[in-house]
Parts: C-alpha cells; sequence; structure tokens
C-alpha cells in the first residue's frame, strides 16, 4: 500500500527516523518511504523503519528507504 503523505505520518516519521543512527544531514524531506530517498548520501548504521508505526500499518517491507527511495506499492 502506497504511504500517504499526511502530517500524522510525517509526525511519525520525524519521532523514528528523527533517532535513527543512519538519519542523513540534512534529513530533508522525511517521510522516505512516501516521498523518496533523499539527495543526501546515506550511512547505513542500522535502520529504525521496521519498529515504526508507520511501517507497521501500511505493512512495508525493506529498510533504509531514505537511501533507496519509497518502497513499491502492492495493490
Ligand atoms: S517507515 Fe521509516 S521512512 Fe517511513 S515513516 Fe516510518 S521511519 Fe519514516
Ligand atoms: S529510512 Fe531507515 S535508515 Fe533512513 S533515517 Fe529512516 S529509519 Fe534511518
Amino acid at each position: 500500500m502506497r504511504v500517504d503523505d499526511t502530517p500524522d505520518n510525517l509526525d511519525i516519521c520525524m519521532g523514528n527516523c528523527g533517532n535513527c543512527p543512519s538519519l542523513p544531514h540534512p534529513p530533508a524531506p522525511f517521510l522516505y518511504c512516501s516521498r523518496g530517498r533523499t539527495e543526501t548520501p546515506v550511512n547505513k548504521d542500522g535502520c529504525d523503519c521496521s519498529g515504526c508505526e508507520v511501517f507497521k500499518r501500511y505493512g512495508l517491507e525493506g529498510a533504509y528507504f531514505c537511501a533507496e527511495g519509497a518502497p513499491e506499492a502492492e495493490e
């Protein structure tokens, strides 16, 4: 399911990605599972997405959306 770009989901992401050791700097645009990857190079020191409420709610798979982009949406 495609992740909706909503203020609620952005808030959840900022609380989750915001504490991740791999968070790119600058971190824009956040909500990488919806908005896609950052232009900033990412040092992969672990990904906290699997513990995220958005990740669970949308049944996502994978990790490092900040580096790899949004997951493929399944219908
Ligand atoms: S799954 Fe990852 S990228 Fe998506 S909202 Fe959660 S922490 Fe952010
Ligand atoms: S997408 Fe994953 S690796 Fe990237 S900042 Fe969010 S939790 Fe960390």
